[in-house]
């Protein structure tokens, strides 16, 4: 039987349910759509930039195993009946998506294709487990992450990672959907002039044979201490593996097993090991929130916080997105992110908190903002978590924890090293002030040519002044 294989969030040949599936019976139509529909939220900048890279990949990757990839613009409720009828198609094969636009469109989708008598069948190639796996004795979503990673770590092993198809038959192109099929130029994913991509090139290798390199490397080295490390954003000691999860260039049961590969071979590492494994947990928790919450990038979770008095300050806001806040560890760490399109997860707490507590700014400009900038902007983990920083979302950090960036700063960059690297203009500053210019002496301040104010920002916001307005703040919304 033939088949059309429909790629989007699973850009891989390994561990590929649909792609095997369909391999396994005969001829093969690879194809992505470009969907940039008003009901589907835009993808970011950087995250559009990662997408060209892996889809390039992917293409080479099926070519040299005899496959094609087709690359189509539009609306894949019109294209997909479209493309079926023109080569014959007898089975359409997918992964499975989760945000509430995707399901509502492979839904009908589905519905549609049935109707016109072809078969449909999706997978599971992107969670360890499906979103309603997972539930309270009762039946109803999981609310808090513990019982949640416990009740999925109950299930016991995920299935077994499967390999790339050995060969992939390819489906030729039928004549009238040659006008179609668009180069990869023809959809503009790379940014032209200005070029803000050169940081994001030096950083990354899209695809599937960097995530596989890029586990390698994670599990050869920096799990070792993992669980003691994973807070430090002067060193390399996390997986950076989020932007090849996000393009499904590596599956989660892929790295279970690599991870407990690694844990078996050294059992001195098994610490580590569960550390990492229960940070996919919280992917896996996101994701359960997101198809439980389709507007979790657009709605408090919790409704309460439907009336926080969030401030409009465009100058603030401005200054957090571009690194001018005059608070090192913060600025260092939004010049990261807008250099290589990602950012170190302990300072992801730290600005955000920043934004919505220190400047009172609504988390959704901070979610908006990083979904911009970020190669792994993730539907469900970036509104996760924002909303369990902002306090307003399942199992969140309360609003009243507030981080103070000058405490956080020498506790994780305790040499400054992160500040150094990112904030060049005070890198002159000694280990006492590197956090805190505003404290240095003048002598150290003369000394160094930093000119607060003038070759460095005065800081934003006092940080009594901006903990106390956003305590208040709290305080209108009453008690509980
Ligand atoms: P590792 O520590 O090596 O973890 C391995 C994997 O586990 C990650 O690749 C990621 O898939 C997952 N993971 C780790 N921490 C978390 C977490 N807290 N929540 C959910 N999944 C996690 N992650 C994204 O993938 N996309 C986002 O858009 C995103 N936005 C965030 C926004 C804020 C405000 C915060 C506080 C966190 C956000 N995270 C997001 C979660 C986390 O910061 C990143 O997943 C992590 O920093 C990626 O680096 P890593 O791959 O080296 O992580």
């Amino acid at each position: 039987a033939s088949s059309l294989v429909w790629f989007r969030d699973d850009l891989r040949l390994a561990d590929n349910s649909a792609l095997a599936a369909a391999a396994s019976r005969g001829p093969v139509f690879c194809l992505y759509i470009h969907d940039e529909g008003p009901e589907r939220r835009p993808l970011g900048g950087a995250a559009r930039w990662w997408l060209s890279r892996s889809l390039a990949a992917l293409a080479k990757s099926l070519t040299d195993k005899g496959g094609a990839l087709v690359l189509m613009q539009g609306d894949p409720a019109r294209i997909l009946p479209e493309v079926v009828a023109a080569c014959g198609i007898d089975i359409v094969s997918w992964n499975r998506r989760y945000d509430g636009a995707a399901v509502a469109l492979d839904t009908a989708l589905k519905a549609n294709l049935l109707a016109a008598g072809v078969k449909v069948e999706s997978h599971n190639a992107n969670l360890l487990n499906e979103p309603w796996e997972i539930a309270t004795t009762s039946g109803t979503p999981m609310k808090v992450f513990t019982p949640y990673w416990r009740a999925a770590r109950a299930k016991g092993e995920p299935a077994t990672p499967g390999p790339a198809p050995e060969r992939i038959d390819a489906l030729p192109l039928p004549p009238q959907l040659k006008k179609r099929a668009l180069p990869l130029e023809a959809l503009a994913l790379e940014p032209t002039a200005p070029d803000w991509a050169g940081g994001l090139r030096e950083a990354w290798m899209p695809g599937e044979a960097g995530a596989r390199q890029a586990l390698a490397e994670f599990l050869d080295g920096p799990i070792r201490g993992y669980g003691e490390e994973r807070d430090r954003p002067d060193k390399a000691a996390t997986s950076r593996l989020s932007p090849h999860l996000r393009f499904g260039e590596l599956s989660p049961r892929q790295i279970w097993h690599a991870a407990q590969a690694a844990a078996h071979a050294h059992p001195a590492l098994q610490g580590d090991v569960d550390k990492f494994l229960s940070e996919i947990g919280w992917r896996e928790f996101s994701y359960h929130l997101l198809f439980h919450n389709p507007g979790l990038a657009t709605a408090n979770y919790n409704r309460r916080f439907d009336r926080f008095p969030w401030r409009n300050d465009s100058a603030a806001l401005r200054a957090w997105r571009r690194g001018q806040t005059g608070y090192p560890i913060i600025d260092a760490s939004m010049r990261e992110l807008w250099t290589t399109g990602w950012m170190h997860n302990r300072v992801r707490m730290v600005v955000a908190s920043f934004l919505i507590k220190h400047l009172l700014i609504d988390w959704r400009e901070g979610e908006a903002w990083f979904w911009d900038t970020l190669v792994d902007a993730d539907p469900a983990n970036n509104p996760a978590s924002w909303q369990w920083v902002a306090g307003s979302g399942a199992d969140a950090a309360p609003y009243f924890r507030i981080f103070n960036p000058v405490t956080q700063g020498e506790k994780f960059d305790p040499k400054g090293s992160y500040v150094r690297r990112w904030v060049p203009e005070i890198a002159g500053l000694g280990d006492k002030s590197i956090h805190q210019p505003w404290k240095a002496r003048p002598a150290e301040l003369a000394a160094t040519n930093i000119r607060l104010g003038e070759t460095y920002p005065e800081p934003i916001i006092a940080l009594d002044l901006g903990r106390r307005r956003a305590l208040d703040a709290l305080a209108t919304l009453g008690g509980n």
